[in-house]
């Protein structure tokens, strides 16, 4: 190659998909701080505050809790293979791209996988888990938290006890919930549970939260088998991040300094506070959606407000309006996955994206975008919507 290439140069985004969100200042300036060794003593003490502001987002007491090498599906990986043997029983429940996804990385390691499928969108009754636990008495039970693909948000109250009723671990797939909605591992009785930093913690891709319950790490100690993935073998890994310092791969130590600057930014906040920044906003962009008649395809009364994935309205092309929003706006929003591909439109308000200024700028080019193909919508309906709920809140507050 002779032609020396430009500088790196991305034009400005705004980041309102299904992941990753826009990153807070305050973390790409972390990024830019000068590295320490991986075995520095500064940079252990650094590791440590990580874990424990970790256990106050995962609002867990559990001593293994650390950031996996990888992204949201190496923590799915993480959990997966250190829970299950070759033969080992396990539950999956399926209702979109992401339980999907679990169940092939439970079968990739072996498990004997029975799958507990829901439309699309649904969720699951704990009584249909009941059913299902009492006929296979599975090992390990997995479930996503927060589906991604259908904007579902899946109940957890009640599910840890009912799960250890039959003696199953409970897996929990929290990659889009963390720091976004409440996510109550020990309130759960959670055993393993993952997350990303790209998502609600607005930390750019590149780690994987993990928790393990006592009761998780007693499993892992009794397998009969070595863990399958090198890697990814918490036994190993806890090597460095507990007491020992022993080494085993060289840590992100940039993706560290991310993800702590991220959490502190959390903690800043408050978690209740967070959790209510996310629900406004969440209210606003759906009056202003229901202005125009756009509806949500998770069943009412558990869709995430941070990820809103809506039916796209007849006459409206998918691509052509993406391309509106990206190329006029420089706004990203998210298509379907799956099932629904070309069908919904997955919207972000995830962490620092977030935001009113976000969910305005939004629904003001969603309407010129939809104006654009001729689509017959009441003009400014949107915006007048989503400002009555916004100043319902300064009312009230
Ligand atoms: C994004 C996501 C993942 C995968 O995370 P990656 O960081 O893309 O590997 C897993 N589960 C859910 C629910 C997600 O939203």
């Amino acid at each position: 190659m002779n032609q020396v290439l430009g500088e790196l140069n991305p034009s400005p985004r705004i980041l309102m998909g299904p992941g990753p969100s826009d990153v807070h200042p305050r973390v790409l300036r972390a990024m830019a701080t000068p590295l320490v060794g991986h075995l520095d003593p500064e940079f252990l003490a650094l590791m440590n505050e990580t874990q424990a502001l970790l256990r106050y987002v995962f609002q867990t007491q559990n001593p293994l809790t650390f950031a996996v090498s990888g992204t949201g599906s190496a923590g799915m990986e993480t959990c997966v293979v250190n829970l299950v043997e070759p033969g080992d029983r396990m539950v999956v429940c399926v209702n979109g791209v992401f339980g999907q996804r679990m169940l092939d990385v439970a079968q990739r390691a072996g498990a004997e996988v029975t799958v507990l499928e829901r439309p699309w969108g649904d969720i699951f009754p704990l009584d249909l888990i009941r059913e299902t636990l009492k006929k296979v008495r599975p090992k390990v039970l997995g479930i996503v938290h927060a589906e991604t693909s259908t904007g579902a948000c899946q109940p957890m109250d009640g599910l840890g006890a009912l799960c250890h009723e039959y003696d199953t671990l409970l897996l929990v797939d929290t990659v889009t919930s963390l720091g976004g909605i409440p996510v109550e591992v020990d309130h759960w009785q959670a055993d393993a549970v993952y997350s990303g930093t790209q998502k609600c913690l607005s930390a750019p891709p590149g780690l994987a939260p993990v928790t393990f319950s006592p009761r998780a790490v007693e499993a892992i100690q009794r397998r009969k088998t070595k863990v399958q993935s090198w890697y990814l073998d918490v036994t190993m890994v806890q090597r460095y991040w507990g007491q020992e310092r022993f080494y085993h791969h060289t840590a992100p130590i940039t993706m560290i300094y991310a993800l702590r600057e991220a959490l502190r930014l959390v903690q800043e906040e408050g978690l209740e506070q967070r959790f209510a920044r996310h629900r406004l906003h969440h209210s606003a962009l759906k009056a202003g959606l229901a202005a125009l008649g756009i509806r949500y395809a998770a069943v009412e009364g558990y869709q995430l407000p941070q990820l809103n994935a809506v039916w796209i309205p007849p006459g409206a092309d998918d691509v052509t309006t993406r391309r509106t929003l990206l190329d006029r706006f420089g706004i990203e929003i998210g298509g379907g996955l799956g099932d629904f591909k070309g069908k919904v439109w997955r919207i972000g308000l995830m962490g620092y994206s977030c935001r009113a200024n976000n969910v305005l700028l939004f629904l003001a080019a969603l309407e010129q975008s939809l104006i654009l193909q001729g689509l017959k919508i009441p003009e400014g309906a949107s915006l007048a919507a989503a400002n009555r709920v916004y100043a319902q809140q300064v009312v009230r507050g």
